[in-house]
């Protein structure tokens, strides 16, 4: 990716999207890239939603990239038109070159309408398009098989920082949650021969 990439992240929850690509989004903001990320809700189970907004604050501001965010329904996010024009817009207006959203091979619902809005705004464009991998804890799915790897080696403890900024979900879910994310990243590192490497399904590559 050349170092003046604009660059948009689509997810569903907070939390979505360091542990699948906070290792790439460092590297592209070292690059002198931007980064903006648009989470669509925020979950309120269990955890007051401020505190879930103050931890997306938290991690956005260690990897320095930009934020939107929406207050759609949690667990109950439906493709319709206004979801759609919501997109549209969010798109429109910052005009990536590459654009990332979560994998059809999801098992949540939220993520799943994230992976069709991602299609939808993805359309008549000019902009690359990749999925990133399966959210984890995600149980069981499909299996994700990325075709692009990045060597994130050099940026893995900024992309730890940024997933530690969560820790209300480290409490909920457990430590496990951390070691699962570590293990992923050293077994796509070991498929190109690096310590830590994140994966991701390209759907449209220009050149
Ligand atoms: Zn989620």
């Amino acid at each position: 990716m050349k170092n003046n990439s604009k660059v948009l992240v689509l997810a569903a929850h907070p939390d979505d999207i360091e542990p699948q690509m906070g290792g790439l989004i460092a590297q592209l903001i070292d690059n002198g890239s931007r980064v903006r990320i648009a989470i669509f809700t925020i979950p309120n189970d269990g955890c007051p939603k401020d505190v879930r907004v103050e931890e997306l604050f938290h991690s956005t501001k260690i990897l320095n990239c930009e934020l939107i965010i929406r207050n759609e329904e949690s667990g109950n996010l439906k493709l319709n038109q206004k979801l759609i024009t919501i997109a549209d817009k969010i798109f429109n207006d910052f005009k990536p070159t590459h654009l990332f959203f979560c994998s059809k091979d999801e098992t949540h619902q939220d993520h799943l309408v994230i992976n069709q809005v991602g299609h939808i705004v993805g359309r008549k464009t000019n902009c690359n398009i990749f999925e990133y991998s399966t959210i984890l804890p995600g149980g069981f799915s499909k299996e994700f098989n990325p075709n692009w790897f990045v060597d994130i080696t050099k940026f893995y403890t900024r992309k730890k920082e940024s997933i530690a900024a969560y820790s209300s979900q480290i409490k909920k879910i457990g430590k496990k949650w951390l070691r699962d994310i570590e293990k992923r990243d050293a077994y796509y590192g070991s498929k190109i021969n690096v310590k830590y490497a994140e994966g991701f399904k390209i759907i449209k590559l220009i050149t």
